[in-house]
């Protein structure tokens, strides 16, 4: 067989596994959105058999030979590219044993059954005995791809390639030191919560037209509702959201539809064209949080944003009595609290060092899932300032562990630091910036991410595709400067030197 016939033939065969991933995703999307709770049991056999399917296919023999024939004898680059991550995949892949890839599907479905228990009841205990297997087996995961590396740094590779946790805990750490100075210099600042009741039918509306006006295409999407809210693809034209809203919260759902539009506008801006060589998926999990972030944060917590709002908040609940510089001013407090989700973009971060210092702890065994909670509250009072009122507000808010999902959360804080730089040149490129969201005129915006970061796919790291747009930034200062900037002006504070 010719290598271009060989290409085609692996090719065909990945089309086939993405269908197969799509199928899961469909199971997935539907456990979180209509599942009855009787079926979660059914539900782990079917996604653990798909798991095994992909998994089959993902480490037939005959696929490894073809990448290795086509590794360094292809004529372009690009096609080259996808050979090579095609063979880290399957090099990564085929050492999982195929019973390991089917436990960890079956304690997924099953370990997210017992977390909504568990939060219902707000009882650790319940969810416990599950997150402890799932570590077990994210260790024994990590063990098997690469038995002399990091545990987490193993699982992560897979998540964001091209971070170092040495990196991580630099960054962590400055970030850190430079959020509490801002959040020390906020203080106890006036409420400025937004209050009100709104009718979350008319939220949901309004948020189906924001989600249009940013440029999502409902004709290859939907927006559900879900506990925990998530955007996931079935396929390039199947790019779904879901959200959560609450009816005394306006702002709480509106970040969270603003964030996952985010996320589906990369979905849906990636390059179908090379759909079976790989190269049509995401870069990595970081640079997907930077594009929810971006729209999420420095996009839809701008004063701006809610200038071009406010006549579709006029429209959509009549005689409300928010301004746009209550809108601003609510969007943009800094009020540490016991909730991710729930967090304002400076607190945000601190969340999120909690939880991969927790996450390191446990990998590097110098905490057990017995002692979780605790170290868990103990953070959040050093951290924030705040100690949960029960598990189901603290420990056990997340949807990620129920799943088994670790070597995760760092990707949030990545996605931060890459949008803060993105931010910044797109800034320098697109002086009235301001002017444009305010008009409502998100499509040069959109273009924008489309042409430096969506179209690209995974032609490149995501950390390599940052620099391509941003050149040599430092991230962190990146952040740290836009936040002060738009805090401090808000709180009237001054950054010290
Ligand atoms: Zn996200």
């Amino acid at each position: 067989m010719s290598n271009a016939d060989t290409w085609e033939t692996v090719k065909s065969e990945l089309r086939e596994v993405s269908l197969l991933y799509g199928a899961q995703a469909s199971l997935a999307w539907d456990q979180q959105c209509y599942m009855p709770p009787g079926a979660a049991a059914l539900r782990g056999e079917q996604m653990a058999l798909l798991s095994r399917l992909v998994h089959e296919r993902l480490t037939s023999a005959k696929l490894g030979r073809a990448l290795e024939d086509l590794d360094g004898h292809v004529d372009d680059a690009t096609t080259q590219r996808a050979v090579e991550l095609l063979r880290k995949d399957y090099d990564r892949t085929v050492k999982l044993p195929a019973d390991l890839v089917e436990r960890r599907a079956r304690a997924g479905a099953t370990g997210f059954d017992a977390w909504i228990r568990a939060k219902e009841a707000s009882d650790f205990a319940i969810f416990a005995p599950h997150l402890q297997e799932h570590l077990d087996l994210a260790k024994e995961t990590a063990a098997a791809i690469d038995p002399d590396g990091h545990p987490l740094q193993v699982l992560m590779d897979g998540f964001d390639p091209g971070v170092s946790i040495e990196a991580l805990r630099t960054a962590f750490s400055r970030l850190q030191t430079g959020l509490s100075e801002l959040i020390e210099a906020a203080g106890d600042a006036e409420d400025r919560t937004l209050g009100g009741t709104w009718p979350t039918d008319g939220q949901l509306a309004m948020h189906r037209k924001v989600a249009e006006r940013l440029g999502y295409d409902f004709d290859t999407g939907r927006m559900d509702l879900a506990e925990h809210p998530f955007t996931i693809s079935l396929g390039h034209q199947d790019v779904r959201i879901t959200t959560h809203v609450y009816d005394d919260d306006l702002l709480g759902g509106l970040g969270g539809t603003v964030h996952e539009t985010g996320h589906a506008l990369y979905e849906q801006g990636l390059p179908r064209a090379l759909f079976g060589t790989g190269l049509d998926q995401a870069a990595s999990f970081g640079l997907h949080e930077s594009q929810s972030r971006f729209w999420e944060n420095a996009i839809g917590r701008s004063r701006p944003f809610f200038a071009w709002m406010k006549p579709l908040l006029d429209s959509t609940f009549p005689g409300h009595p928010a301004t746009v510089d209550s809108l601003y001013r609510a969007a943009n407090r800094i009020q540490p609290g016991p909730n991710r989700v729930k967090a304002d973009e400076v607190t945000y971060n601190l969340h999120i060092i909690v939880r991969v210092e927790l996450e390191l702890a446990l990998f590097e065994d110098r905490l057990t899932i017995a002692d979780l909670r605790d170290a868990w509250n103990d953070r959040y009072q050093r951290y924030l300032g705040v100690t949960p009122a029960d598990d189901a507000e603290g420990v056990l808010q997340d949807v990620h562990w129920s799943g088994g999902s670790f070597a995760y959360f760092q990707s949030y804080t990545l996605g931060n630091l890459y949008a803060a730089a993105f931010h910044a040149v797109l800034r320098e490129q697109m002086p009235d910036l301001d002017a444009r969201v305010a008009k409502g005129d998100f499509a040069p915006i959109l273009g924008w991410l489309r042409e430096n970061v969506h179209q690209h796919g995974r032609s490149l790291d995501g950390t390599d595709r940052v620099k391509a747009v941003v050149g040599q930034r430092d991230y962190v200062e990146d952040l740290l400067a836009y936040l002060w900037g738009r805090h401090g002006a808000l709180y009237g504070l001054t950054r010290p030197r």
